[in-house]
This record gives C-alpha cells, structure tokens and sequence, in this order.
C-alpha cells in the first residue's frame, strides 16, 4: 500500500500575527470539513508558532518548523533548536531546503546535523534534496539528488522520523515545473538512494515534490508516480488554494 500523502505549506518568511491567524483559520475551518486524505502540515514563521498551535488544535493540521540548529541550547543567536520547535507544538521541521542551503551556506552535513538534531527531539523531518538549473542542464541532475539523500540523511532516519522532498531549484517560486517524467526519475532517484544508504525498502519513504505547484497542476503532479505529497510555498499562502491542492489525493 502506497504511503499516506503529506501536504506541507511552507510559508517562510511571511505572515505578521493577524494575517497568519486569518489564513490559519481559515485552512483549519476548511479541514474542519473532513479528512482530505492525506497529513497536512503548516510550517510558520517561527514567531506564529504558539498563536497557530491554540488555531490548529483539535485539527488534522500539524504544525512544523522551517529550520533548527543541529545543537539543543546554547550561544547561537537568531537560531531555533529542535527541542524549542517541539515545546512550540510542531511535530515536523523542514531541513535543507535550497534557499538555506543557498542563502546560509548548508552543506549536506549539516543539515544531516539538524535533522539528527530534530529526530532526537521527537520531530519528523522533511528533508529537501533538488538540483540546480546548472546541474539539471549539464545533465547530472539525478546525480546530485542521489548524492544529497545519501549524505544529508543521520544514522537513525527511518520511514516514519522522515519524508524527502525534491524540489529542483529552478522550479522554486519560478511558475516552471519538470515534466512528469523528470519528477518520476527524481523521485525513483530519491527512493533508490534511500536503500543504497538504509539497505533497505524504500516503499514506506514519502516522497514530496515541490517547486512552483499550485491549485491548478497539483493533481496532475500528485499522479505520477511514486509522488507521496507535496511541499507547497507561494501557493500556499492562500488557505483556499492550498486547501484545494491538499484535495489533490482524491
Ligand atoms: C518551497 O519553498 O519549497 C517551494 C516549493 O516554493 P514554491 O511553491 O513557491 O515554488
């Protein structure tokens, strides 16, 4: 039986309190609903994460960081530690996608850092993996993919502590998506990288696509195969629109 699918929101940097709550309300309302079938989870800014807890309570939508440090406490100024995260009320925190990894300079090490970081505090990570324009136009895109899952994954990952995303870095907040064929050879990368790391099935792995998905393509990107879900940042800043892409499993 294929996985139960995820649906991440990735907000970001956006969102003071009053419209966080609103579009939190509003996306708890519509779940309110009925099960859409798959998780959902909101990944805040860290300053909504207390306001969107009391929102989301009694809901199926989880909540999850955007980041953690690789160390529980300690003098690391601006930074967010898993066990902070857990105390906020999230159950998953997003580790390595491309703008930290681009923008803060993360190697694969790192985030296998945080992520350890994360399963210790009880959360489940979604790790990002995804190649560059670069890389994808120089023809060694499932290279890359296949090298990040195996490097940027700790000791002690397993099926249930962790989801990958791929999120090819050209498709992020571009409007432009690979062809259903491309995502199906990524994701069958990021499986197959998997069991060369675990040594073991990778059928259980939710596997995420994301970059530039929305209401509109969500469904046809939720139907090829081996998408377990996806991570969703500009699309979701619409409660409406992102509730529409978590009916997509249907
Ligand atoms: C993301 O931030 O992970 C993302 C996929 O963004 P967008 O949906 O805006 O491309």
């Amino acid at each position: 039986m294929p996985p139960r699918p995820l649906f991440v929101a990735n907000w970001k940097m956006n969102g003071l309190h009053a419209d966080g709550l609103a579009r939190a309300s509003a996306l708890a309302g519509h779940a309110a609903g009925g099960d859409c079938g798959g998780d959902i989870v909101v990944c805040p800014p860290a300053t909504l994460l207390f306001a969107l807890r009391a929102v989301f309570a009694g809901s199926q939508i989880e909540l999850g960081g955007q980041d953690c440090h690789a160390t529980p406490e300690g003098a690391h100024t601006g930074d967010v530690s898993a066990p902070m995260l857990a105390d906020a009320g999230c159950a998953y925190v997003i580790v390595g996608h491309s703008e930290r990894r681009a923008g803060h300079g993360e190697a694969d090490e790192t985030v296998a850092g945080k992520a350890a970081a994360a399963h210790a505090a009880g959360l489940a990570t979604i790790v990002c993996v995804g190649e560059s324009a670069v890389d994808r136009d120089d023809g060694r895109a499932l290279a890359v993919i296949g090298r990040q899952v195996e490097r940027s994954l700790p000791d002690g990952s397993t099926t249930d502590n962790t989801a990958i995303a791929y999120e090819p870095v050209w498709a992020i907040g571009t409007g432009r998506t690979p062809a259903q064929a491309d995502i199906e050879a990524a994701h069958a990368e990021v499986r197959a990288g998997w069991e060369r790391r675990f040594s073991g099935s990778g059928a259980a792995l939710r596997v995420l696509y994301g970059g530039s998905v929305t209401a509109r393509n969500a469904g046809e990107i939720m139907a090829a195969p081996g998408v377990d879900g996806v991570l969703v940042g500009g699309a979701s800043l619409s409660a409406d629109a992102f509730w529409q892409i978590c009916q997509a499993c249907r």
